[in-house]
């Protein structure tokens, strides 16, 4: 036997699953595999000038390496059953939510001390939403920006260097079941241990559907959430975001009765791309570093789709969509707001004369040719909804990049205990499905750290 633990995957869930076993059981033997690199090498080589667009890197330094895809994110653990995943349905409300106080102790611990905790409790906002239908949803926020995020992440590193053996680069080709004990390939390598906690994310989808099928481990498809990136002049959502930072906001369109959400609201942010399986999709970024913040304050809407039977691969139809923008675009599209509604495309002179500047270069072009008509009614109507709470919302030059897709992992059965049908084989974070956050994933790794030191 080589490891106690072999842990597959350093992103939040991982990291924390082993942080957590360090402190209950360091006479453990744990070993941790990252298809990514450390978190030191992990430089995405698009700049704007010399390399303006996506060139698929073998490992993607922004979704993989040591931090996982959160590394370079905003870095905001909201604690809350409310979103972020369904944690709470298999692990019960209370613990999912002390297991998420618990998670922020020790990024404030590791270097986030300092950063603001912001929260809807008792907040105005919320009376003035429903007076025009819209729903904003409880939670509490720590931001800790992009910088603080790698700062919290550097420190947890030199904490557990020297404690776990991390093995970078390598990504795990399989697990296996051999005379009792796990096998995990790797190119280079086999390693056996006695319990394996895979949190592979969402980079590692298809794998974990293979691992699934391999193990004979029950899934269910998952939805897709798909829609825009809106950005917009900060001082347009100023009111909310000075108080809330995060406000996720949830219309239920009149037309259809689907569900549009504000998702990932960055004030002062920045927009990027964001490269799924090779696939360019938009998503959005802040620093807590004023020197740092731009002028403009981006957010996703969002729809979700869920798909019954005969189909199934709701990620292959939100991939169809952004596939589609890509041909047309050469990867994300820009609109005004305003060119949407009136049937036009964008073009590069409309997008000069805005008064706003994109903070990210994306192709103009029209997004009525890549969304559907259902899905883009609704962020149409929900911008005129968000419109009466935040005036300017619906300006002509509110700019929309398109497109924003939120592929879920499939759900992955397992036990309170996040174990698998496999007696010590466990799922966790985002590649089980069952967390879309850091925060959820982050506590999903201590829950199962705590189940194997009991042991
Ligand atoms: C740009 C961006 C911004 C975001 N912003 C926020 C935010 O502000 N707040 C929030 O709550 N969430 C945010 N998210 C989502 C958040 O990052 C994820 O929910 C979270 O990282 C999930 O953690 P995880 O450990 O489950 O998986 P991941 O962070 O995805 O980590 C999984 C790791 O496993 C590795 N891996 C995959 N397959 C293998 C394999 N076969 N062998 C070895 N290693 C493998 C991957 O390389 C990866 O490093 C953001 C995501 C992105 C991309």
């Amino acid at each position: 036997m080589n490891y106690d633990v072999i842990i597959i995957g350093a992103g939040p869930g991982g990291i924390f699953s082993a942080y957590e076993l360090t402190l209950l059981k360091p006479d453990l033997k744990v070993a941790v595999f990252e298809a990514g690199h450390a978190l030191h090498k992990r430089h995405c080589p698009i700049d704007g000038e010399t390399v303006k667009s996506c060139i698929s890197c073998r490992s993607c330094s922004i979704m993989s390496g040591f931090g996982g895809a959160g590394a370079f994110s905003d870095g905001k653990y909201n604690i809350t059953n409310d979103f972020g995943g369904t944690l709470h349905e298999v692990i019960g409300k209370k613990r999912a939510l002390d297991l998420m106080h618990y998670v922020d102790q020790i990024n404030m611990r590791y270097g986030g001390e300092g950063t603001k905790l912001y929260s809807t409790a008792g907040t105005k906002f919320k009376k003035e939403c429903i007076q025009h239908d819209l729903h904003l949803l409880d939670a509490s926020v720590r931001h800790l920006g992009t910088d603080i995020n790698y700062v919290v992440l550097e420190n947890l590193y030199a904490y557990l260097q020297d404690k776990v053996d991390f093995y970078f680069d390598t990504p795990v080709e399989s697990v296996a079941i051999v005379d009792g004990v796990y096998e995990i390939v790797c190119k280079d390598g086999r390693y056996t241990c006695k319990q394996c906690i895979i949190s592979v994310g969402r980079s590692g989808s298809k794998w974990m559907e293979r691992v699934c099928k391999e193990l004979k481990i029950p899934t269910k498809s998952n939805r897709v959430d798909i829609g825009v990136r809106v950005e917009l002049p900060a001082e347009v959502f100023a009111h909310l975001t000075d108080e809330l930072y995060e406000s996720k906001i949830v219309y239920c369109t009149k037309g259809y009765g689907d569900r549009v959400r504000t998702f990932c609201m960055n004030p002062r942010g920045a927009v990027v791309n964001e490269n799924t399986n090779g696939i360019i999709t938009v998503n959005g970024h802040s620093y807590e570093d004023p020197a740092k913040q731009t002028e403009n304050t981006n957010f996703a809407l969002l729809v979700a789709k869920h798909f019954s039977e005969p189909f199934k691969d709701s990620n292959g139809y939100g991939e169809s969509i952004a596939r589609l923008s890509n041909m047309l675009g050469g990867g994300v599209i820009v609109q005004r707001f305003g060119d949407l509604i009136r049937g036009r495309r964008s073009n590069q002179n409309r997008i000069d004369e805005a008064f706003i500047t994109p903070t990210l270069k994306a192709t103009p072009g029209d997004l009525s040719l890549v969304l559907p008509k259902r899905i883009l009614d609704g962020i149409i109507e929900m911008i005129y909804a968000l419109d009466k709470v935040a005036p300017g919302t619906a300006n002509d030059d509110t700019l929309l990049y398109g497109v924003e897709v939120k592929f879920y992992n499939m759900e992955v059965e397992v036990s309170e205990d996040l174990e698998s049908c496999n007696k010590g084989l466990y799922i966790i974070g985002d590649g089980s499905g069952i967390t879309h956050s850091l925060s959820h994933a982050s506590a999903s790794g201590v829950h199962v750290a705590r189940k194997i030191a009991t042991q």
